[in-house]
C-alpha cells in the first residue's frame, strides 16, 4: 500500500493485486504500533520519522483513528530506568530523539495515578497508534476510489517476467512499466530464487487482544525496559547488555521465547498485548498457552488491572535479515522490497515512498 500510495500521488496508473479478499496478513496483525523511539539511529530513525508524516497524510485522507501523542516506556526496575537514563544522556540530543523522561509530577498526574508506582518513564513524542485492521482497509478504500488507481482482491500474481514486465494472475494477464513485489514473507510465489539467496526468515508471534476488567482508555502505546533488550535503538548501550545478562538468569523462560511487552489501545477500551517470538524458516502452527500466559501476567503487573482475553492470534512476519529490509532489482521492469525485520509499519510507509522516488523523480 505504501508503493501504491507513492505511486498514485505522482500521477502514475496503479494496479495492485493481493491474493486474499481483504488484508490478512503482517500488517493487520500487528500493533498498530509505529514506533520512532526504539529505531536505530541514522537511516531507520529517518525512515520512520518520514513514514509519521506519510501515516498522518494517510488518517487525513483516509479518516483514519489514530493516536499520534505518542509513547510510554516504562521502567520496572532499577535495571531498566539505568537503560532509559543512560538512552537519554548519551543519544536523544545526539540523535534527534524526540523523547524525554516524565517528572513524578507527570507520571503522577496520567491516567489518575495508574503508573505513580513507576519512578522511570520515557515518552517517545513521536510514536503513534492505528487499530491496523481498520486502517488497513480505510487506506485501501481511500486508495481504490483514486482514478487511477485500480485494487484487485482475490488475485493470486502467478508468475511475472521481470524483463518484459508482465504478469500472470488468477485474474488475466497485464503488462506493467514496473513491476513491485511487495510480497511480505511469502518466498516461494515469486522471484523464489531471487530471494533464497536472502536466506529468508520467518518470525511467528503470539498476541492477544484483551479487556480491561475496569475502564482504562489509555491514549499511548505502552512497553517496559523489557523491550530495550529489543529495539535497536538501545543496543549498544552498556546497560543494556546488563539488563540482558539480568533477564536471562532471572526469566530464562523470556528470553528463550522473545518474550517482551508491547500494550497499544484499540478505539473501543480494549488492548492489543504481546509478543513472542519465534524464528524459522516455515513456522509451526501450534501456539503455546504458557507464553500466552505469561504475556498476560506482565500486562497485568504492568497496568496494574486485570484483563480478559478477548481474542487470540499469530502473526508471522520476515525477519532476521542482515539488514531490516531488502531491495531486489530483479530485472529492468522489477524490484522487490522486503521488510526483513518486524519494523514495517513505523519504516514501511517511507519505504516505498522512497523506492517510488528513485526510479521516477
Ligand atoms: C504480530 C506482529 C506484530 C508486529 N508489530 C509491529 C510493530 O509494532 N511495529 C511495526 O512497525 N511493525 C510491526 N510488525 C511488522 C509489520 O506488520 C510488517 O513488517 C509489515 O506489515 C509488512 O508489510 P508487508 O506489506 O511487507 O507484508 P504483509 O502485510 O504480509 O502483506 C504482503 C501481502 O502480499 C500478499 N501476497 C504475497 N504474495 C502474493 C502473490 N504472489 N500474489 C498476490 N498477493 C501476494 C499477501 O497475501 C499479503 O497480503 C508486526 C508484525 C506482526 C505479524
Amino acid at each position: 500500500m505504501s508503493h501504491a500510495y507513492a505511486a498514485a500521488k505522482r500521477g502514475l496508473k496503479v494496479l495492485v493485486c493481493e491474493r486474499t479478499d481483504q488484508p490478512l496478513g503482517a500488517s493487520i496483525r500487528n500493533f498498530g504500533f509505529g514506533v520512532v523511539t526504539g529505531q536505530r539511529e541514522g537511516e531507520m530513525l529517518d525512515l520512520a520519522n518520514q513514514s509519521r508524516h506519510i501515516w498522518g497524510e494517510w488518517v487525513d485522507h483516509a479518516n483514519i483513528n489514530a493516536k499520534r501523542n505518542g509513547s510510554l516506556l516504562i521502567a520496572r526496575n532499577q535495571l531498566e530506568a539505568a537503560v532509559l537514563e543512560s538512552f537519554v544522556e548519551n543519544k536523544v540530543k545526539q540523535y534527534g530523539y524526540e523523547c524525554e523522561l516524565l517528572s513524578e509530577k507527570e507520571i503522577e498526574s496520567m491516567y489518575g495515578g495508574q503508573f505513580s508506582r513507576y519512578s522511570t518513564i520515557l515518552h517517545g513524542k513521536n510514536d503513534q497508534v492505528v487499530f491496523s485492521r481498520e486502517a488497513l482497509p480505510q487506506l485501501i478504500n481511500y486508495l481504490s476510489f483514486l482514478p487511477n488507481v485500480t485494487m484487485k482482491f482475490g488475485t493470486l500474481v502467478k508468475d511475472i517476467d521481470v524483463d518484459q514486465g508482465k504478469l500472470s494472475t488468477t485474474a488475466g494477464n497485464f503488462d506493467a512499466e514496473h513491476i513491485f513485489v511487495c510480497s511480505g514473507h511469502d518466498y516461494q510465489t515469486l522471484l523464489a530464487d531471487e530471494i533464497q539467496q536472502l536466506n529468508p526468515m520467518v518470525c511467528r508471534l503470539q498476541m492477544l487482544r484483551v479487556k480491561p476488567a475496569k475502564e482504562f482508555p489509555l491514549q499511548h502505546a505502552l512497553f517496559t525496559g523489557l523491550s530495550c533488550t529489543h529495539y535497536d535503538a538501545f543496543r549498544d548501550l552498556p546497560e543494556t547488555e546488563i539488563l540482558r545478562l539480568a533477564m536471562e538468569s532471572d526469566y530464562p523462560e523470556f528470553v528463550k521465547h522473545g518474550i517482551h511487552l508491547l500494550i497499544t489501545p484499540t478505539p473501543y477500551g480494549e488492548l492489543i498485548i504481546g509478543d513472542s517470538h519465534e524464528y524459522s524458516q516455515f513456522p509451526r502452527p501450534f501456539s503455546s498457552e504458557a507464553i500466552d500466559k505469561i504475556l498476560l501476567m506482565l500486562a497485568e503487573e504492568t497496568l496494574g488491572l486485570k484483563l480478559d482475553v478477548i481474542e487470540r492470534w499469530a502473526g508471522e512476519y520476515g525477519s532476521k535479515g542482515s539488514e531490516p529490509y531488502s531491495i531486489i532489482k530483479a530485472g529492468k521492469f522489477a524490484t522487490a522490497v522486503l521488510m526483513r525485520t518486524g519494523l514495517g509499519m513505523s519504516v514501511g510507509p517511507a519505504l516505498g515512498e522512497n523506492v517510488i522516488a528513485k526510479i521516477y523523480d
